[in-house]
């Protein structure tokens, strides 16, 4: 335990041991999270109740944009109102439906809430939509960014103790030739208004921390799989269209490759990295688990083929190859030695156990058990 500690401490960096302790130890009373009534945040608010320490406040600003959905977190809710003792000392969980686009409405919460840590998910995430419609990318990405990181020159100044925690996505690192994996001071080179939006949120982040002090991390994580994810993203409209044995369509030649990795893990990483990481760092989340498209269809229809007792095959046929995307970047790799190094953070789902849970999780869903 101790031992671990001690690991996170950077002994080359001429900053003495004790004051890196002072500094990783944060208040953490009020965490705001945007974004939490999408994909990932509602994972990471159940995570924070189900599975961390965490006693204190959540306060979740969302838009509920066509991605956001409240119902997500109904078993939260009715796990926090259930008053048991437990839950009694828990601390409360508040929801406003907010715009991080509009500055005035931020400004109200923060004053109402004041947060001392902000882990910020809201941003529009579909690489296809960002393609057909930029504006909401560019406006939701980098100027509700933008407002956020205002919040905390106004209101943190001086403050080592916050932490603005930003998520990003290994697509701001564009496309790597094998074997090369982006470390976390690799070049960034975005090609797609999704990935270009939000690598401009992440250089705006660094510059708040570079010029005005703010205490800020950012993690870049690989493609997320698992429960809760909308519709539209590739495992689930893949799950969904093969329980309505409707074709099932694949970009280019299928040969594109992605690391993917459980939400709950991501989710594991980021209270590991708001409790130990350092502020002004960056850190790669990845499972090491690459996959081309087609291979990983395969291994989805021979999976959702089990559950459904049909032969090992039978949605196979189903699949079929579509005209590519637009810059469709071929292979986004990830370096995550410094995230284990610094923070003691590694994967602990097996690929196929979690993709068997997320397809137990939407076979539940549309009722097919
Ligand atoms: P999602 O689309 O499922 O959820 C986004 C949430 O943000 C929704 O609830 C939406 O209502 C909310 N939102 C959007 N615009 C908003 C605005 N202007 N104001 C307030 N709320 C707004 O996305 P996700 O997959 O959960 O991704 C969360 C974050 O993680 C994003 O920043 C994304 O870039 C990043 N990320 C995602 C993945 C992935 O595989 N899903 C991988 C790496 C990084």
């Amino acid at each position: 335990m101790h031992l671990q500690f001690l690991k996170n401490l950077d002994l080359k960096s001429g900053e003495p041991p004790i004051a890196q302790i002072i500094k990783i130890k944060r208040a953490m009373k009020n965490i705001l999270i945007t974004g939490g009534a999408g994909f990932i945040g509602s994972n990471f608010i159940r995570y924070l109740i189900n599975e961390s320490d965490y006693a204190g406040n959540i306060i979740n600003i969302d838009k509920l944009t066509y991605a956001g959905n409240q119902d997500n977190l109904l078993d939260i809710e009715k796990t926090l109102s259930d008053g048991t003792e437990f839950n009694r000392k828990r601390g409360e969980y508040f929801f406003e439906q907010i715009d991080i686009c509009n500055f005035q409405k931020l400004e109200t919460v923060f004053e109402k809430h004041q947060p001392d840590c902000i882990v910020h998910f809201a941003a529009e995430s579909h690489v296809d939509r960002s393609i057909s419609s930029p504006r909401p990318f560019i406006m939701s990405n980098i100027l509700g960014t933008f407002n956020l990181l205002e919040l905390c020159r106004k209101n943190w100044k001086n403050k080592s103790d916050k932490l603005f925690h930003h998520i990003s996505t290994d697509e701001v690192y564009g496309s790597l030739e094998e074997p090369n994996s982006a470390k976390e001071n690799s070049p960034y080179n975005p090609r797609s208004p999704y990935s270009a939006s939000k690598a401009s949120s992440d250089h705006l982040v660094m510059s708040y921390f570079h010029t005005f002090g703010i205490p800020v991390t950012i993690s870049n994580c690989s493609n997320n799989y698992g429960p809760f994810q909308h519709a539209e993203k590739f495992i689930p409209r893949m799950i969904i269209n093969m329980l309505h044995e409707k074709s099932l369509p694949v970009y280019g030649d299928g040969k594109n490759i992605r690391d993917w990795l459980f939400v709950e893990d991501h989710c594991d990483a980021i209270r590991k990295i708001i409790h130990k990481g350092k502020t002004g760092e960056k850190y790669n989340i990845g499972a090491e688990n690459e996959w081309s498209n087609i291979d990983l269809l395969n291994l989805l229809c021979e999976i959702v083929a089990k559950k459904t007792d049909k032969p090992k095959d039978f949605y196979k046929h189903l699949i079929h190859f579509t005209k590519d995307r637009p810059g469709h970047d071929k292979r986004y790799s990830l370096n995550c030695k410094k995230i284990k190094e610094k923070i003691g953070w590694s994967v602990s789902t097996d690929f196929r156990d979690g993709l068997e849970k997320t397809v137990d999780w939407y076979l539940r869903k549309y009722n097919f058990f």
